[in-house]
């Protein structure tokens, strides 16, 4: 057997010719949806990241702001920064680009962060939101697996989700919206005593490490659904996730792959999220 692929960048591809239309639909009525996308420092990885966010806000019509500061910034000056964007009228959506440098804490920045701007997900009214099943924006990476998952017409109801990772952009969040679709959830970590007897109860599994092919054949149940969070390198610098691809897709229904998985849907639903703010501004005005 070999896993039917799941193809980010296709689905990406098909969401993203929607926003353009709903941009244009904001447009007609007077709003043109804005995203401030800052960057402190000069990390490689993350100038790609921002860099293609604000691309991709651009290939659908939408306002992009990009604003990149100095790695030795102040945290009074980054909260400045932020507090002026939650007043823009302009701009609907903030996103801080993490890791920040160290002297910045990034739970300060997060929470300054007007939540009705919290494109990411991360603010704790967010998380509280997505706890209670409340009406909020949902961190852009586990959204954009649900959506995956959706795009098979998965049906997650009764089936036995295993996330492995448990922190709070990915893992956490994955295991809620997993819970609300009405799997049963269990969430592995690093002190997980036998990682590989619960991947293999896996109808669904979602690897969510940072660490190369941690999970390989042997670990999953025949048939399985994996999603592969995980953004790592190999020897040779290559893009590569936490699942042994080549292996695994012999055993699972349906994989993703990376480079082309998970990457693309993040930044798809961080386009989401921002037409939804600007969607909840016109709203406010009827
Ligand atoms: P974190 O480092 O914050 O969390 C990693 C999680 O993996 C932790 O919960 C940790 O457990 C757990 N873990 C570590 N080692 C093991 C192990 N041996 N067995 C089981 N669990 C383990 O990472 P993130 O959640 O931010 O990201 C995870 C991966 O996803 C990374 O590769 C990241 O680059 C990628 N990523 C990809 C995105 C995309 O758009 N495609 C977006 C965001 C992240 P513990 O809590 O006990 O330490």
């Amino acid at each position: 057997m070999s896993a039917h692929i799941i193809d980010g960048r296709q689905l990406s591809h098909s969401f993203r010719l929607d926003y353009g239309q709903r941009v244009k639909q904001l447009v007609e009525n007077g709003i043109t949806p804005g995203l401030a996308v800052i960057l402190v420092g000069d990390n490689p990885a993350s100038q790609v990241y921002v860099k293609n966010k604000v691309l991709a806000c651009k290939d659908i019509g939408m306002h992009s702001l990009m604003l990149q500061f100095d790695a030795g910034m102040t945290q009074a000056q980054l909260l400045g920064e932020i507090e002026r964007l939650n007043t823009d009228p302009s701009i609907h959506g903030i996103l801080v680009q993490l890791p920040l440098p160290k002297q910045i804490d990034p739970q300060a920045v997060i929470q300054a962060i007007s939540a009705q701007k919290d494109v990411d997900g991360f603010h704790l009214e967010s998380a509280g939101a997505l706890m209670c099943g409340a009406k909020g924006y949902w961190p852009c990476t586990p959204h954009g697996c649900l959506k995956m998952l959706d795009s098979i017409g998965y049906d997650l109801t009764g089936k036995h989700a295993v996330v492995v990772g448990r922190s709070n952009i990915v893992g956490k969040p994955m295991a809620l919206m997993l819970l609300q679709r009405n799997a049963t959830v269990s969430i592995c970590h690093s002190q997980t005593a036998n990682l590989k007897a619960l991947t293999l109860q896996a109808d669904v599994l979602v690897a969510a490490v940072g660490i190369r092919h941690l999970i390989t054949a042997d670990m999953v149940k025949p048939g399985a659904v994996v999603i592969d969070v995980g953004m790592n390198r190999d020897d040779q610098g290559k893009l590569c996730g936490d699942v042994d691809f080549e292996g695994v897709k012999q055993v699972a229904s349906f994989i993703t792959p990376v480079p082309g998985g998970v990457g693309p849907m993040t930044i798809t639903m961080l386009l989401a999220n921002t037409l939804d703010a600007a969607q909840s501004i016109l709203d406010s005005q009827h």
